[in-house]
């Protein structure tokens, strides 16, 4: 079923206090200020460290509408792949979601479309919802292959899952050149994108499964901006990034509906 989500990707920020105090300070004001009573009030998530993960679920359990999820994981259960987390600890914390293929991990841990497959697998086997990160670079889109770029990598990533698997992944259009830049994704190049990829899932899964897919922007999402993205067609919410370090900020995108 398709879901509008919020959900903050933090990265490698905030300690392990400043990072509970961010989530417990979001639950809080979701609680407080009436927010519950909005026509409508997405699904939230936290991808905190991992170190951080167990207790920010904690947080959530506390807070109906809120889970967490981790920001990456391994493609094997376990082994000897030191300071790595696989998919059944994440599972093991409460985590409800997994990030795969967000850019920062393509560009400088050097994860590829088989790599990224492989991830998505093994979240699906530890009932971890993936959420699959896809985008162009600056200079693809400057020479208009930004179709091609995400095409073969949500076909390469996702489209070998069956139907039934596939209904389980959220997928994040992240236009690399927009994320933590301050450009953001314009809602029209956003829409188009976001219509595209519906349009890849329609022809390789059917008409209901795409319409069930829900599928983000991510890419310098603020509060300023949000309310004009999540209102096209086919944009589902927002993965964000340095605007969810700040529960107002955070809470203003979530209020974007
Ligand atoms: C991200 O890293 O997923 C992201 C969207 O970052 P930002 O919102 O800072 O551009």
């Amino acid at each position: 079923m398709r879901k509008k989500i919020v959900a903050g990707n933090w990265k490698m920020n905030l300690t392990y206090s400043e990072g509970l105090s961010l989530a417990e300070e979001v639950c809080k004001i979701l609680n407080e200020k009436g927010i519950q009573d909005l026509e409508v009030l997405p699904e939230v998530l936290f991808f905190p460290p991992y170190l951080h993960l167990s207790q920010v679920v904690s947080i959530c359990k506390e807070q109906e509408g809120v889970s967490a999820g981790a920001q990456n994981c391994h493609t094997e259960a376990k082994g000897a792949y030191t300071g790595e987390i696989s998919a059944p600890m994440i599972k093991s914390t409460g985590a409800t979601h997994v990030l795969v293929g967000h850019s920062e991990r393509r560009a400088y841990f050097s994860e590829d479309d088989q790599m990224l497959a492989g991830k998505v697998k093994a979240a699906l086997e530890n009932d971890l919802t993936p959420v699959f990160c896809c985008g162009e670079k600056l200079p693809e889109r400057e020479k208009e292959i930004h179709f091609e770029v995400v095409s073969s990598q949500v076909e390469n990533a996702l489209f070998w899952l069956d139907n039934n698997s596939f209904n389980k992944v959220v997928i994040a259009y992240e236009p690399v050149w927009a994320i933590g830049t301050g450009v953001t994704a314009s809602p029209e190049q956003a829409q188009e994108m976001h219509a595209f990829i519906r349009k890849l899932i329609k022809e390789k899964y059917g008409e209901e499964t795409a319409e069930n897919t829900t599928i983000l922007y991510g890419g310098s999402c603020n509060p300023k901006n949000a309310q004009s993205l999540f209102s096209q067609k086919d944009v589902d919410g927002g993965l964000i990034g340095g605007a969810s370090l700040k529960a107002m900020d955070f809470i203003g995108i979530i209020k974007s509906f």
